[in-house]
């Protein structure tokens, strides 16, 4: 049970690598010399139920950034981590408090404002990677700009939760839907910011298969479907705002999460950044 988190208290551990953020001008300038792309890992600040923080899309996609950062690095493929774009378009999450939305005119013109500051100083390769799949579409228009604004630079927005869908009933314990702030996103927080998760808090709560399908589920576009139905707000959909079973997340099954996510980007960034193309230096 997580107790109550108190002024002085060390809230969580995070570890390496550095992003932009904690790195200094010539680190930068040197891990230039060996790379030009960067991975950016879009968040969101939004309700996820009594159980975990509202920064959870940003920690998860801060957790996936690093760990195919760490995985591109042994395969010779290094790259820089920019710190996490912490607001998203979460207008749906709204009716719960603390949730803060950008629009979508907003998110993209702050991304490709952030990726022509990096192109300045010799960035060309920009890699997208959400923590929270409502982004998806306004990373989509931004990768498209920033790539019409500039002759030479590469944008593109990697959806991994086509990969871990595809495989994730082998891996989760629930045999019901699970979606924002169930089992598995429960499970990822949970190897990262164990001390941020309230399990004790969580409430087991479905959708009916009607209703789910319409947020999630294979005929879904951010599952690889072709069927993507806007969202008015999830407070009616749940009172309690996750949808899913938390009470079954274990950190083990959010290790093996990752690791389906970050083989999946680090095949994609390594084959289309470094093997095609060469050395992007
Ligand atoms: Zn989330």
């Amino acid at each position: 049970m997580a107790e109550a988190i108190g002024h002085g208290d060390t809230l969580y551990v995070q570890k390496g690598p550095p992003t932009l953020a904690e790195m200094s001008g010539p680190d930068v300038q040197e891990a230039l010399k060996h790379s030009d792309v960067v991975l950016i890992p879009f968040g969101a600040i939004e309700d996820h139920g009594a159980h975990l923080p509202l920064g959870t899309d940003c920690m998860e996609a801060r957790e996936i950034c690093r760990r195919t950062a760490v995985r591109l690095a042994e395969l010779d493929c290094p790259v820089v981590i920019a710190p996490v774009i912490p607001f998203g378009t979460s207008s749906f999450h709204l009716g719960f408090p603390g949730t803060i939305s950008i629009s979508s005119h907003t998110l993209v013109t702050l991304t490709k404002e952030v990726c022509l500051s990096l192109y300045r100083g010799g960035f060309r390769s920009f890699v997208f990677i959400h923590g929270h799949d409502g982004n998806l579409a306004s990373m989509m228009v931004a990768a498209q700009e920033v790539v019409d604004a500039t002759l030479d630079a590469t944008a593109v927005v990697l959806n991994w939760m086509v990969a871990l869908s595809k495989v994730y009933h082998t891996i989760q314990i629930s045999k019901k839907g699970e979606s924002h702030g169930g089992e598995g996103e429960t499970a990822r927080i949970l190897v990262t910011h164990p001390e941020l998760v309230h399990p004790e808090r969580g409430i087991p709560y479905h959708l009916q298969p009607e209703v789910l399908r319409k947020i999630q589920s294979p005929e879904h576009m951010k599952t690889g479907g072709g069927i993507y139905y806007g969202v008015r707000s999830y407070k009616d959909l749940t009172p309690y705002g996750h949808i899913g079973d938390p009470t079954l997340a274990l950190a083990d099954t959010g290790e093996k999460g990752y690791a389906v996510i970050v083989d999946w980007l680090s095949s994609v960034i390594k084959r289309d950044f470094f093997d095609e193309r060469g050395s992007r230096v």
